[in-house]
């Protein structure tokens, strides 16, 4: 009954693609979240905290103001919530966040290493995954340092320690992004586990992200 629900649409959006992260094996348990702006351009659907995904019906995804502050929704916005509004505030590109704390990823988020192009798809990303340094989860330091690091350039980064964030111009399109990180670092894992990966040069980089800009990604 998405019909009279205040932002039905978006809060939808938020609750399919939550169920996704963890369908993926992009997150574990309730870590992770997505957000969606809302066609009003200034409130933003948000997973709810520590709701299963599973569970987690439209009803339940809260809504926020671009400063953070809760305006609907019985359960508490994810902890995450400044990441997510700082990248909505400082891009006006995007319409939809996703934070995941996929396997591989984590992995050389761990080592404090960008992701290189040793695979094409890094495009949907950037020219490789840059790495945000550590600060503590759910803090407004983390949030600034994410949105500092992806910049207007980058559609993902690696949280050191921690994760992934990745933007789109929709919730399903950050999501797509997050798979793409995902596949890159395992591949890139592999490459390393057994030699030495070859790293594509900049410029095909470049116009391969330009190539994908035009399939809608951004
Ligand atoms: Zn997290």
């Amino acid at each position: 009954m998405t019909d009279d629900l205040a932002h039905g649409t978006e809060r939808t959006t938020v609750s399919d693609v939550g169920r996704e992260l963890l369908a993926q094996g992009l997150t574990t348990g309730t870590g992770g979240n997505v957000s969606q702006l809302c066609a009003d351009g200034e409130t933003v659907a948000i997973s709810p905290s520590g709701v299963p995904y599973g569970d987690v019906t439209a009803a339940d995804v809260p809504l926020v103001a671009l400063d953070g502050e809760q305006v609907a929704g019985d359960f508490d916005a994810s902890s995450e919530t400044p990441m997510h509004t700082a990248l909505y505030r400082r891009r006006d590109d995007i319409g939809g966040v996703v934070h995941t704390h996929s396997p591989y990823a984590s992995t050389f988020a761990a080592l404090g290493d960008p992701i290189p192009a040793s695979h094409y798809l890094i495009a949907f990303a950037g020219d490789r995954v840059p790495v945000a340094g550590y600060d503590r989860p759910g803090s407004e330091e983390l949030a600034e340092l994410a949105a500092e690091t992806m910049g207007t350039e980058y559609d993902a980064c690696l949280l050191q320690n921690h994760g992934t964030i990745t933007v789109g111009e929709t919730a399903e399109a950050a999501f797509e992004v997050a798979l793409m990180v995902e596949y890159c670092a395992r591949i890139h894992y592999q490459a390393i586990s057994v030699g030495e990966p070859i790293i594509l040069p900049d410029e095909e980089v470049d116009h391969l992200r330009s190539l994908f800009e035009g399939y809608g990604q951004r």
